[in-house]
C-alpha cells in the first residue's frame, strides 16, 4: 500500500476516538490526543523504512527514517547472534519479499520502544522535565499506528508473516500496491478510508446536533463497535476479486480534480 494510503486509514482509524475529547470541551485533553495522533501518523510510515527505494517517511520525517534505518541494520544483527529455536534467515527474507523485521510484530515492537526513547531524551533535554502521560502516548500511538499498517500490509497480495522471524503465518489479501492491470486503480484503499471517515462523519454529527453527549456511558463502546466493523469489512473486502474494484484510472483523476475545484 502507498505511504499516503497507509496515513489515510491509520489516521481515519483513530480519529473517532478523539472526536468525542474535542467535542468535551476540556483543553487539557488537547495536548494528549494531539500527541497520539502525530505518533500514530509517524507509526503508520516507520514500517517502510525496511522496504527499498525512498518511503513516505524518508521525505515527511527523515529523522525518524534516520533512526530506523541502522536501528533495522542492528535489530537483524542481534537476531542473527542469537541462539533462536528457529533458523533465522533475515537478510534473505528482507531482500526477497522487501519486507523484513520492520513488518512484523516484534519489529514494530522494538522500534516503538526505541522510538520513544529518544523522544523522551530528546523531550528531556529541552524541557528538563519528563511527562510520563506524554511518553506513554507517544509509545502507544507509535505501536499503534504501525500495527495497522502491518494489518493495512496483510490486505496486499505481497502480505505479511506475522510470525516472522519466528516461523511462517502469512496474511494476505487481493490488492495490488500498484495496478496489476494498466489504466485501471484498485479502489479499495479509496473505499476504505471513505468508510472509515463515515464514523467519524456520523460522530461530528451526532455532536453538532446533541444526539450524543460525552457522559454517555456507551459512546465508546459503540465507537470500538464501529470501528471494528469497519475493519472486519476491510479485511474480508481484500480476499475479493470482483470487476468493481478495478476502475479507469483516468475516470478517478478527473472526479478528484473536479470534486478539489468545487470546493
Ligand atoms: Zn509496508
Amino acid at each position: 500500500m502507498l505511504g499516503r494510503e497507509h496515513v489515510s486509514i491509520s489516521v481515519a482509524t483513530v480519529i473517532p476516538f478523539i472526536v468525542p475529547l474535542i467535542f468535551s470541551g476540556n483543553v487539557d485533553y488537547q495536548l494528549y490526543y494531539i500527541t497520539l495522533l502525530i505518533a500514530v501518523t509517524v507509526g503508520s510510515l516507520t514500517p517502510d523504512a525496511d522496504c527499498g527505494g525512498k518511503p513516505k517517511l524518508y521525505y515527511d520525517f527523515k529523522l525518524v527514517y534516520d533512526i530506523m534505518v541502522p536501528l533495522q541494520k542492528a535489530v537483524i544483527f542481534a537476531f542473527k547472534n542469537l541462539s533462536l529455536k528457529y533458523e533465522l534467515n533475515l537478510e534473505h527474507e528482507v531482500n526477497s519479499r522487501h519486507r523484513g523485521i520492520m513488518h512484523a510484530p516484534i519489529g514494530i515492537f522494538i522500534s516503538s520502544l526505541i522510538l520513544t526513547l529518544i523522544a523522551a531524551i530528546i523531550g528531556f533535554a529541552i524541557y528538563q522535565a519528563i511527562n510520563a502521560a506524554i511518553i506513554l502516548f507517544i509509545f502507544l500511538g507509535l505501536l499503534f499506528g504501525q500495527f495497522l499498517h502491518l494489518l493495512e500490509d496483510s490486505c496486499t497480495v505481497a502480505g505479511i508473516n506475522w510470525k516472522f522471524p519466528f516461523g511462517t503465518k502469512l496474511v494476505n489479501g487481493k490488492i495490488h500496491t500498484f495496478p496489476k492491470i494498466k489504466g485501471k486503480k484498485d479502489i479499495r484503499p479509496m473505499v476504505y478510508q471513505q468508510t472509515l471517515w463515515l464514523i467519524t462523519i456520523l460522530l461530528v454529527l451526532g455532536f453538532s446536533f446533541d444526539i450524543i453527549d460525552f457522559s454517555q456511558w456507551s459512546l465508546y463502546p459503540l465507537i470500538v463497535v464501529s470501528v471494528t466493523a469497519a475493519w472486519v469489512f476491510i479485511i474480508l473486502a481484500s480476499r475479493t476479486d470482483y470487476g468493481f474494484w478495478y476502475q479507469d484510472a483516468g475516470k478517478i483523476r478527473k472526479a478528484r480534480k473536479s470534486a478539489k475545484r468545487s470546493f
